[in-house]
């Protein structure tokens, strides 16, 4: 019985104490410093490889309820966080150095885990007696990168983010937009439009088509769209497409050797494969009617609402690698947006993960293979905290199943079982790791009136729920059964107890090999919390 973990980041250091702390041995593969990665700077684990912060840390706030279900859960990123605190408001912010000299030296002092500096290059075998966890970041070397896509797919292991530009709401140009859905697809409108039959073609020479409500498709478009449209008439789009290819770009020059999805183009790259691409791509007008013309723009860009607050409108489609100055020069020149002020400028970088809701459970095993397990940035999570989280539940269940015992996740209502339950069911057709939100959370049956109090009462459901969880048999045996959990622990706390509500469980024999996971699969989305992007996905 012994469990071996690739990647000694935030994941891979949090799976090691855990699995550890529940008495199997554990051998921890971290390649630097034999080989380092393009924004490691140490031979530590657990180095922050950017920000110094773990984010929000109250109740009210998803990440907060995050840290705190880590926490009651043992979690060694968040002592060792806590005991390297530096003031930052209401945040948890560290001092990096500090926090992964003390997570390297916990799990060196652990006598159950041994630390080995060396690159894995295959994912090696496993068995329910001996799994392994992969958890080798964004930054997962190539040599692994090969050896994963032949376990997952190539289809289903991605290289890139793609992150399109976004704007600050007020500082679009309202008379120059227009709000509408492609063909009035709106939550709110019901209407679709048609081409005008009954135009002359003969009298129309924009090259577009005019549209009108259909008569046969059933409600009243209330006008109220849920995308902000910008047209551009051919000599805007003209102009537009000349600054665009001749903007300074990363990618453009670096294309041949960069690996990019189809389905998420940098705009640049489409523009050089030639001047219509774009029309026929992000900036394709059908559907659309700008309704000053009653007509089809010759080309438009749509902007969709990025935040709750309605404060933040992101570029649909608009991933670009452009350099900053000349990408707010080239987007300045689409009409509406000529005093745009840019929250975050577009960019492409180097993310790799797998598509989660395809390879992976909720428990964070690899369907495919249940001894397998995936964790951290790559398994399809964003974010120090989330990294770490799935990480935790890794390495309790892979201890779990290495001791025969049934492996579990905590139920929805919890941030940790959601974040799970996002990653093994949201739809795949559509997958992008995300940060924890309480969007994700299953919907409170009865929400008090007010984001904060909401929030706040979502908090209460799940720190009770996840106690209920940890006091049931399955909780109680992924969590502490025969564990070595030390009661004063290296930095003088003490451990958390365990003691009480739903999850999911499956039992040794079903989560070995021998069987596929069984999942939730039977268990619905709440329509009102989660949106199109998550779905159920029947387990294989
Ligand atoms: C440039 C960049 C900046 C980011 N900034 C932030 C931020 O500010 N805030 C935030 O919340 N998130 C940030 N993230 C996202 C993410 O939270 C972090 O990348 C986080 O470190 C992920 O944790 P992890 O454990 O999955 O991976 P990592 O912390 O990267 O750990 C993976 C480990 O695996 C090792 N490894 C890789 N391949 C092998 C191999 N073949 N054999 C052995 N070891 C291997 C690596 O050396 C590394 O130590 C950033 C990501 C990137 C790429």
């Amino acid at each position: 019985m012994a469990i071996r973990i690739i990647g000694g980041g935030l994941a891979g250091s949090e799976a090691a104490w855990q699995a550890a702390s529940c008495g199997v041995p554990v051998t921890l593969y971290e390649m630097r410093p034999v080989r380092g990665t393009a924004v490691h700077k140490s031979d530590r684990l657990a180095e922050l490889v950017c920000s110094n912060s773990f984010r929000g840390d109250k109740l009210d706030n998803a990440v907060g309820l995050l840290k705190e279900e880590m926490r009651r859960l043992g979690s060694l990123v968040m002592r060792a966080a806590e005991a390297s605190r530096v003031p930052a408001g209401a945040a948890l912010a560290v001092d990096r150095e500090r926090f992964a000299e003390i997570v390297t030296q916990t799990l060196a002092a652990h006598p159950l885990i041994s630390v080995v500096r060396e690159e894995i290059a295959a994912i090696p075998d496993s068995s329910s007696h001996a799994p392994v966890i992969v958890a080798t970041g964004p930054l997962t070397s190539d040599a692994l990168s090969a050896s994963l896509a032949a376990i997952v797919g190539q289809a289903h292991l991605y290289f890139y983010d793609a992150i399109s530009p976004i704007v600050l709401a007020d500082t679009i140009d309202r008379s120059k937009v227009f709000r509408q859905s492609r063909w009035d697809r709106s939550l709110r409108t019901k209407a679709r439009l048609k081409p005008d039959t009954t135009e002359d073609p003969t009298t129309n020479d924009s090259g577009s088509v005019r549209l009108q409500p259909d008569p046969l498709s059933c409600g009243i478009d209330d006008g109220e769209g849920d995308y902000l449209n910008c047209p551009l008439t051919r000599d805007e789009y003209e102009a537009f497409y000349r600054a665009l290819v001749e903007a300074e770009s990363a990618t453009v020059h670096d294309f041949d050797k960069e690996r990019f999805f189809e389905g998420c183009l940098p705009i640049e790259v489409m523009a050089h494969r030639g001047p219509d691409t774009l029309r026929f791509g992000p900036m394709k007008p059908v559907g659309l009617i700008d309704p000053r013309t009653g007509r089809e723009p010759y080309a438009a860009v749509q902007l969709r609402q990025d935040n709750l607050a309605g404060d933040h409108f992101s570029l649909v489609g608009f991933q670009t690698q452009i350099k900053w100055g000349d990408q707010a020069r080239v987007l300045r020149m689409i009409p509406g947006l000529e005093a745009a002020e840019f929250v975050r400028f577009g960019m492409v970088h180097r993310n790799t993960y797998v598509n989660g809701p395809t390879v992976l459970a909720e428990t964070w095993q690899v369907r495919s293979r249940p001894s397998l397990f995936f964790a951290g940035q790559m398994s399809g999570v964003e974010g120090y905290v989330e990294s770490a989280a799935s990480g935790l539940l890794a390495g309790l269940n892979a201890a779990a199943l290495a001791k025969g015992e049934p492996v579990s996740s905590p139920p929805r209502t919890t941030a940790i079982g959601a974040l799970a339950y996002y990653v093994s069911h949201a739809n795949p057709a559509h997958y992008e790791p995300s940060n924890i939100t309480f969007g994700i959370i299953q919907a409170l049956e009865k929400a008090p009136r007010g984001k904060k109090l909401r929030n706040l009462a979502l908090s209460e459901r799940a720190l009770a729920d996840l106690e209920s969880w940890k006091a049931r048999p399955e909780g109680r045996a992924l969590h502490a059964s025969g564990g070595t959990v030390p009661s004063t622990d290296a930095f003088g706390g003490t451990a958390p107890s365990t003691d009480a509500s739903g999850g999911t469980v499956r039992s040794a024999d079903a989560a070995g090999d021998a069987q596929q996971p069984s999942g939730v699969a039977d268990e619905a989305p709440h329509p009102s919390n989660v949106g199109d992007d998550l779905q159920v996905v029947p387990n294989t």
